[in-house]
């Protein structure tokens, strides 16, 4: 299949506004599709050449992409800096450049989404030296043949800024619109995302809707040392709340570390983040201590890793466990200096069987038999019970212990991806807060002047990856903290406007804030009122960050509240 019909596709979702019709030009492109690029094109239309958990970018900043358009074209680098000062968006000047051609090529070749999508991968495995020159070269190679309206969309793409509006939301409506009946649309959605949270890749998912429809997507099982998505707990408001829905139920400390989840297969160990990422090569403590007391072949089980005091046992700081998190060397040294703990609390495979659908009464159970204790390696302290009293013992009892709070769980609950009522909640003192996103920043003024220091904050609308301001504050940092949010933010500045600078959306920070009003000035419809960055959530990424419909949740719960 041509590239250019792709590139056909992603203008006409550029036109359109409407979720509903994004989702039908999409569908009716993935029907198209013939079943061995089907994969390919899904994955483009999201703009992904690499999946989270390869590990790998595509390493490609404006100036190299400028130096390949200006190999292909002939255009000079001050001729391209100029286009793209007038119209802020390298993609429309490649399209110019391109259509302008200086030199000539004497082969004519039509792009394929197949040849596109395989070529974009090689500019991401260029590593080392001459890995610059070799990237140019296979971008003005694809550049060399592209049509104009190719060149836009090959250029957004390996800028990461493809623009037009479509993310994980409209994906997963798209492939159910392509590939099930009106009918079985409920069905067929809760299938699609179940597949999508085990192999976390929306191509491989139509691959299989396409071809093995909803019992196929049913039965898909955990690909060992690829990371799936998580379920997680919602806030609740008490104990009681959630002791009148449910009646007895598991309370457990909530450990405040960061989530591991641990894959087994025979002797070989993978432990992924919440995020995806690969942190094996960081705990080689942990994966020694899970080799020795994992009685099953294969395995998927869960629990909190977090740096303990070896003489109180209380927690260390988080920070010290973020230090072991982004160290590469001399991890050793690093195991000595943090020791860490790690509480087991869920298992979602064994031995070629899926768990999901058991509850987590079940699921306990097979937890225990497969796990052996050992001085690292505990269950999650837990009491079942439906005694208010006994069960505010134990939240004091894990506030005293300086964990974050207890998790209260539903021991029916299947392991449903993602946060829902019914299975997991969280009970912990603090106010709510919420993950948004830095998508700009302001220099400050006098002292502050060398310093980013007010941000503008942004949640996500998982439909279309748009994000959507709803503040700007910078209380809460410390003047270090400024100092290295700064040079955090540097590299990401995309424009510059005045003091103002608009920055890609990468960094995440938790804010606590008075309330939520609304307001015409953020394109939310909401403001934060007060906002206080608490703290900057290093284990998360943009698309982990707060939604829309949270924020809006939020404004409407205070609203209750009175
Ligand atoms: P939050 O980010 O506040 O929604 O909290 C969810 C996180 O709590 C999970 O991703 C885990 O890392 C962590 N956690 C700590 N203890 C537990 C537990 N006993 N059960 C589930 N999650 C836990």
């Amino acid at each position: 299949m041509l590239y250019i019909e792709l590139c056909d596709v992603y203008e006409k979702l550029e036109k359109i506004s409407s979720k509903i019709g994004k989702t039908e030009i999409l569908a009716n492109f993935f029907k198209k599709c013939e079943t061995n690029v089907l994969r390919q094109a899904v994955l483009l239309t999201l703009g992904t050449i690499f999946l989270p958990f390869e590990n790998r970018e595509l390493g490609v900043a404006l100036k190299l992409a400028m130096r390949a358009i200006s190999k292909a074209t002939g255009f000079k680098i001050d001729e391209i800096e100029k286009l793209y000062v007038k119209y802020g968006d390298l993609g429309k000047v490649a399209e110019i450049c391109v259509s302008q051609r200086k030199q000539k090529t004497f082969f004519k070749k039509d792009l394929t989404i197949e040849y596109v999508f395989n070529q974009l991968r090689e500019i991401g495995f260029a590593e080392g030296e001459g890995s610059q020159d070799k990237k140019i070269s296979i971008l003005a190679g694809l550049l060399n043949f592209s049509q104009p309206k190719e060149a836009r969309y090959l250029i957004r793409t390996v800028l990461e800024e493809l623009r037009v509006g479509v993310a994980e939301g409209i994906v997963r409506d798209a492939i159910v619109m392509a590939f099930f009946k009106a009918g079985e649309k409920e069905k067929a959605v809760e299938a699609v995302e179940f597949a999508y949270n085990i192999l976390s890749d929306y191509g491989e998912v139509a691959v299989i809707a396409k071809e093995q429809g909803i019992e196929g997507l049913k039965n898909v099982k955990p690909i060992l040392g690829r990371p799936m998505q998580v379920m997680l707990g919602v806030k609740a408001e008490s104990i009681e709340e959630v002791v009148r829905r449910h009646g007895k139920v598991l309370a457990e400390f909530k450990y405040d570390g960061l989530r591991l989840i641990i894959h087994k297969k025979e002797n070989k160990i993978w432990l992924f983040t919440r995020r995806q990422e690969d942190v094996t090569a960081q705990f080689p403590d942990i994966v020694e201590e899970v080799l020795k007391n994992i009685k099953a072949k294969e395995c998927i089980i869960e629990g909190e890793c977090w740096p303990i005091d070896p003489q109180t046992k209380n927690p260390l700081p988080f920070q010290k466990l973020s230090q072991r998190i982004h160290r590469k060397y001399d991890i050793d040294k690093m195991v000595k200096e943090v020791p860490v703990q790690l509480n087991l609390f869920d298992i979602v495979y064994v031995d070629g069987k899926n768990l999901f659908h058991l509850p987590l009464r079940e699921r306990r159970e097979i937890l225990k038999s497969v796990v052996n204790e050992s001085e690292k390696i505990k269950f999650a302290e837990s009491i079942v019970s439906s005694d208010i009293k006994e069960l505010e013992e134990f939240y004091n009892k894990a506030l005293q212990l300086k964990q974050e709070g207890i998790m209260l769980k539903n021991l029916e609950s299947e392991y449903k991806f993602g946060r829902h009522v019914g299975g997991w909640y969280k009970i912990k003192p603090v106010m709510e807060t919420l993950d948004v996103v830095i998508v700009g920043a302001e220099w400050g003024e006098g002292a502050r002047s060398k310093w980013l220091s007010s941000y503008l904050f942004a949640v996500r609308d998982p439909d279309t990856g748009e994000y959507l301001t709803c503040g700007m504050g910078g209380t809460g940092l410390t003047e270090e903290q400024f100092e290295a949010m700064t040079e955090m933010l540097k590299p990401l500045i995309v424009k510059e406007e005045g003091k103002f600078v608009h920055i890609k959306p990468k960094i995440v920070v938790e804010v606590s804030y008075q309330e939520i009003q609304v307001s015409p000035k953020y394109s939310s419809g909401y403001a934060l009122r007060f906002p206080r960055i608490e703290r900057i959530r290093f284990d998360k990424g943009p698309e982990e960050a707060d939604t829309i419909d949270r924020l809006i949740e939020l404004f409407k719960s205070q609203g209750k509240k009175g």
